[in-house]
Formats: structure tokens, sequence, C-alpha cells
């Protein structure tokens, strides 16, 4: 089965910056799943996997503007440190999540006081030229009730 629009495809990643060095991996763990064509995904991984089978692997180089931006100059805020999830203790470079209006966000610390912190919220792969390592693990039709939610359930995806 090929990857089109409706299909959940399971698929393993490794992501490297334009020098070759490892930043993600999902393997070894649970492959991702996601319900192709709902903007679950990353759009350049989508398109990428559009029309691809099981088993297939092949890489790809996303340009900033594909991947997560451009990095820009003005984002610094200041919040409350029981804003940031991820950790306990925060010092700088670290990676923290936030909740924002538009979900959840990945954003990097850059100054932790006591009760307040300075943060970037510029993605933290913003800037980046990535390179995705991807493996198709598996493609399936989506059920009802997943195109219902317009996500994928089971392994890699949606519990609930
Ligand atoms: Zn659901």
């Amino acid at each position: 089965m090929q990857v089109t629009n409706d299909t959940v495809v399971q698929f393993n990643y490794t992501l490297k910056n334009e020098e070759g060095q490892m930043l993600d991996t999902n393997v070894g763990n649970t492959p991702l799943a996601y319900l192709h064509g709902h903007n679950g995904m990353l759009e350049g991984i989508e398109e990428a996997l559009t029309g691809k089978e099981e088993g297939e692997s092949f890489s790809i180089t996303l340009a900033p503007e594909n991947a997560y931006g451009e990095r820009k100059a003005d984002l610094t805020q200041r919040v409350p440190i029981k804003h940031l999830h991820g950790a306990k203790q925060w010092k700088p470079g670290m990676i923290a999540t936030v909740h924002t209006e538009q979900g959840e966000r990945q954003v990097t610390v850059i100054k932790a006081g006591k009760f307040m912190a300075d943060i970037d919220m510029n993605h933290p792969l913003a800037g980046l030229t990535l390179i995705f390592d991807l493996e198709v693990v598996s493609v399936r039709a989506a059920t009802k009730e997943e195109l219902e939610h317009g996500h994928a359930h089971g392994e890699g995806g949606h519990q609930h």
C-alpha cells in the first residue's frame, strides 16, 4: 500500500544537521504514527513520504523554510518558571515545553531565575537545514474514527 491521503503511516526517523551530527532519532523505540494529509506531521516530511511504500528507506534534506522556519531575532519572552515543562531545574540552553493557545511548543531557556525565566520562543530547530533518514514501517487505511479525530490511533499515535 502506498502513502496517500487518509492512510496511517508508521515510520522511523533519524534527524541530523548539515554537519551529519545526529540530533534526534526514534530508532529503537516505537515508530511514529500519523494520519497522512491532515497536517499532523511536518509538511516537508509528509511531502517526501507521499507515494512511498512499506519498507522503503530514504533520506531528505529540508531547508529551514520547509522545516521549522527561520530563526527570528525578537522572540524572547519572560515567563513564570512554573510554565516551563520537562525538567525540575532549568539552566541556560535547556529545551522546555510550554503550552500556548496554538498547542505545545518547544522553547530554549536563556536565563532561569527563582520565579521567572527568559525563554527564546524560536523552535530549537529553527534556522537549521535538517537531514532526515526515514524508513516507512507500515501503511494502512485509516479507520472512520481516526478520520473523524484527524489523527492516528494505536501504537505510535494517540492513546485515548
Ligand atoms: Zn482520536
